[in-house]
């Protein structure tokens, strides 16, 4: 007690005599299943502060019975183990930085409190210093970013929260609101509303045969058949650049594709990729959906090859596919699809335009038409008119945490799970879709997969290059699960593990070289000067490096050769293999459950028209891609959104421009 208040003391000392603070006396050690953000969560530190301080050559790689400082400064090496955790000082790595005068305060985030310092002039707020956060990366730290910058601007802690991150938004105004009320000012006076800017009142029409909302996948694909079907077009994208989800994706494809499966050996068809479309959703999307996607998938890539989109020759099956159709393209993530489209755009700059930063908010529905949409930009009020169809393509909701807690059903609490998708996959098209009388399907359905990086969520650093020639074992080393199977049968079996958390294990025959790619353009050797990938020249060396059983994983592996050897299904129900992995060097890298596609969406039908809750069309209204529910059922198969966003995409640009 004595201790922790001299401590105590001696923070307040250093922080207003703005020295370096120095002292080490809290260390934790390192227990069996431990991960390194709860560790940094439960002494309110940051796991980045952890690992700096700890000089971690990497945030997973800890191993039971290590001695962990956690006071997050880089004094004196460690020499006891206490074995108990400790309250460390918050924040303390940024102490030295405060200056005096600066007014600190707290507010509830979704991963711990939101801790920030702001700096006064006068009564002026000067500037807001973010000691400490955790949000969600790319959702709940860009709302800070925002609104810290917002409350500047304006002065005001009355600015508005971020949809999707409202958590997070209300963490910050509430850290900033407790740092204002120890500045002795009048806090009434930070609380109007901010004046709407004489921007903000500015009226700006416009008019075109087609107006999309949302510029990522179906979005453009909707813009450039729109267009290749003799419409002017306008598109609204709410973020300061198109994209979407589809620019960060893996640009996984499927397509039955004799040109290219055939030479492989790879034997396919419409029906199989219907029937496993079909049955990997439990046979919740509509057939005629399904139908329309997988037969149109093919002719879609060759329209996607027409307007000058190249993929590779080789064909392989993405994570959760079922079956070796999936096509990559040459560009790397989803940028040839955005780029392809773009390209097409600009060559038509005349008759299509694209206007960024400009949030749509409602669709005008006149005598039961749709005739157009009402968005908000920084230039003012948009009115946008469509005299032949509004195309709704604003991705799914996988960002927006109230929406994924309202309606997810079948997984644990997903409000802490981070998410692979971009920070605009809010939902916004569903609001406003559903006040034009659409029908909404399936929103429940939401699909993570096991694939996320322990520390972002994101997809970046997966090290697997296709289903067949890779393993998983957790935290013992042990296999648990079919690795070939649905996302959510193996998101299922990891939550089950220890601490939801597995490694995926691989050899040479992924990586030939040092500098072969993963599937987001990451080479392997980066992963591992990164600490995010892990490299042994025997099976026992890696085992070591990542703190599992050697004996266990040697185990596995042999396992998994002998299934290999035999071809059929393993112990685990395993059926689709390649190559053993016996061939080094080996390779590891960890993974944990991520939000990542929600299946549900506004019911369409194959002309893309939106169809309303009696199942009738409503005029004018045209939807595409992950906003749309109906075709993936319970669970999406890897490699069939994209398909799903350019075959629908097309169409819903055809139907608009047709205005049927
Ligand atoms: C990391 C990652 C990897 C993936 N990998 C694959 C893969 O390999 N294969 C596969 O098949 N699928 C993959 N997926 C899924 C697939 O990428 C998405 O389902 C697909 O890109 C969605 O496309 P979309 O056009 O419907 O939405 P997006 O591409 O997300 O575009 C929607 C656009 O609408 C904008 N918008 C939203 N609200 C508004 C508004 N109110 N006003 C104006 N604009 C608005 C958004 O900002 C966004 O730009 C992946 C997804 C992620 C996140």
């Amino acid at each position: 007690m004595r201790k922790k208040a001299m401590s105590l003391l001696l923070i307040a000392v250093l922080v207003f005599a703005n020295i370096t603070a120095v002292f080490a006396d809290s260390t934790y050690t390192v227990k069996t299943g431990d991960v390194l953000w709860k560790i940094a969560e439960a002494n309110q530190l940051t796991w980045q502060q952890l690992a700096e301080v700890n000089q971690l050559k990497s945030p997973h790689l800890i191993y039971p019975g290590q001695i962990l400082k956690l006071d997050g400064t880089t004094a004196e090496a460690v020499s006891s183990a206490s074995g108990t955790t400790k309250a460390a000082p918050k924040a303390p790595a940024t102490a030295a930085s405060l200056k005096r005068g600066d007014l600190t305060g707290e507010g509830k985030g979704v991963h711990g409190n939101i801790q920030v310092a702001v700096t006064m002039e006068g009564k002026a707020i000067k500037g807001i210093q973010i000691l400490w956060q955790d949000e969600t990366p790319g959702v709940g730290d860009i709302a800070i970013k925002q609104i810290s910058d917002e409350i500047i601007k304006h002065q005001s802690v009355a600015v508005d929260t971020v949809a999707g991150a409202t958590i997070s938004s209300k963490g910050i105004l509430a850290a900033v609101t407790q740092a204002l009320g120890k500045a002795g000012v009048n806090l009434a006076d930070y609380q109007k509303k901010p004046q709407k800017s004489a921007a903000a009142g500015t009226l700006i029409e416009k008019q075109a045969d087609v107006v999309i909302v949302g510029g990522g996948g179906a979005g453009l694909a909707a813009a450039v058949s729109a267009h290749q079907n003799g419409a002017k077009v306008l598109v609204l994208e709410k973020m300061p650049k198109v994209g979407g989800n589809t620019i960060i994706s893996g640009a996984a494809f499927n397509a039955v594709d004799p040109k290219r499966q055939v030479p492989l050996g790879i034997e396919d068809s419409i029906e199989k990729h219907y029937t496993q479309t079909i049955e990997g959703g439990d046979k919740l999307g509509k057939p005629e959906m399904v139908r329309t996607l997988v037969e149109k998938a093919y002719p879609t890539l060759e329209w996607l090859e027409s307007l000058g989109m190249k993929f590779k020759a080789d064909i392989f099956t993405v994570l959760g596919a079922l079956w070796p159709r999936t096509h990559k393209p040459v560009e790397p993530l989803g940028t040839g699809y955005i780029n392809t489209h773009m390209n097409y755009i600009k060559a038509h700059s005349n008759d299509i335009e694209i206007m960024l930063n400009t949030k749509a908010t409602e669709l005008i529905v006149e005598d039961g038409r749709v005739v157009g949409v009402k968005a908000e930009s920084a230039d003012g009020s948009v009115t946008a008119r469509a005299s032949k169809g509004v195309v709704v393509a604003t991705g799914g909701f996988g960002a927006n945490i109230e929406m994924r807690d309202k309606y997810n059903k079948k997984w644990p609490a997903l409000t802490t799970i981070k998410t692979t998708n971009h920070p605009g996959a809010t939902g916004d098209g569903l609001f406003m879709a559903e006040k034009a009388g659409a029908n909404l399907i399936g929103l429940e359905e939401i699909q993570l997969l096991p694939m996320g990086d322990p520390v972002t969520g994101s997809l970046s650093g997966n090290i697997e290059q296709g289903v067949e020639n890779r393993i998983f074992v957790n935290k013992d080393g042990n296999r648990f699960v079919d690795e070939g199977a649905r996302r959510d049968v193996m998101t299922k079996a990891l939550f089950e593990q220890k601490d939801s958390f597995m490694w995926v294990i691989l050899d040479k025959h992924s990586y030939p070289t040092g500098s072969t790619k993963n599937n987001f353009n990451e080479t392997i050797d980066q992963l591992i000067a990164e600490g995010r990938a892990f490299k042994g020249d025997t099976l026992e060396d890696l085992a070591k490096q990542i703190g599992v059983s050697p004996e266990n994983l040697v185990k596995a592996v042999a396992e998994f050769n002998t299934a290999v050897e035999k071809g059929g299904p393993d112990a685990y129900g395993r059926t689709l293999f390649a190559d053993k992995i016996d061939t080094a060097p080996f390779y590891a890298g960890a993974r944990v459950p991520t939000v990542h596609h929600t299946m549900g969406g506004i019911e369409i039908n194959t002309s893309a028209q939106v169809l309303d809750k009696a199942g009738k069309i409503i005029p004018g209204l045209y939807a595409a891609g992950e906003t749309t529910g109906g075709i993936h059922g319970s669970n999406r198969l890897g490699g069939n959104a994209l398909p799903d966003t350019q075959v629908f995409g097309k169409i819903a640009g055809e139907s608009a421009a047709s205005g049927k």
